[in-house]
């Protein structure tokens, strides 16, 4: 098989694994709890979102919660409006929101946000297992391209597409739902007072279905 067609199939692949595993796993079945799963889902969903370079499930979890208590108000971890509604202000929000809030020292206390992951062995173990998890998402594409190139040069475009650049992408469709998706587009459900998430259409598949954020504020 060509190398490209191995490195677009395998990118894919796993950019929908580890997506579901944020989106479906860490977001909608973690954090908020809005369905239930057999078990070996929910572990195979944490392990999932793990390989995604958003941090543990635990931190991830905890994050996300402190947002939806905050959202949009002083002590929300990333929020756009940070800096004012000023143009200036809104600049340097959007930058804290996408990626800035992540450079600041304002931990978020898994304790006392995430208690049930904290007592659950199988997700404190996900969560010390980050590194490894993020490790082999980037090893599995250099030794599946490997093989199937049966060349190391098709290994190492296989870690550069499927590996670093898919990661990436996704990281950065990620950070738009806290930034962007604070900023453009309608916000037709008034959830509560501070709140100013929208539904941003254009994110909707890549983000798989995230980007209608407003539609997903309350919890
Ligand atoms: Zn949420
Ligand atoms: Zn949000």
């Amino acid at each position: 098989m060509p190398s490209h067609i191995t490195d677009v199939a395998l990118a894919l692949a796993l950019y929908v694994v580890t997506g579901l595993g944020v989106t479906v796993g860490f977001h909608r079945l973690i954090t908020h709890r809005s369905f239930t799963a057999r078990r070996w889902l929910k572990v195979g969903l944490a392990v999932a979102g793990s390989m995604s370079f958003q941090g543990s499930v635990l931190d991830w979890v905890a994050t996300h919660r402190r947002h939806h208590a905050f959202t949009d108000r002083p002590g929300d971890p990333h929020s756009p409006y940070r800096y004012g509604a000023g143009v200036v202000g809104q600049l340097r929000g959007v930058a804290h929101a996408h990626v800035g809030w992540m450079f600041r020292n304002d931990p978020t206390a898994v304790g006392h946000y995430a208690p049930d992951l904290r007592a659950d062995p199988a997700m404190v173990r996900i969560g010390r297992a980050f590194p490894a998890l993020c490790a082999v998402s980037l090893t599995l594409p250099f030794v599946v391209g490997w093989a199937v190139a049966g060349s190391w040069y098709g290994g190492v475009t296989a870690f550069v597409w499927a590996g670093l650049i898919r990661v990436a992408l996704l990281q950065h469709v990620t950070w738009s739902i806290n930034s962007l998706c604070h900023l453009i587009g309608p916000h037709p459900h008034p959830t509560r007072r501070h709140d100013r998430s929208t539904d941003l259409w254009p994110l909707a598949l890549p983000s798989f279905g995230e980007s209608w954020h407003n539609g997903r504020a309350s919890p």
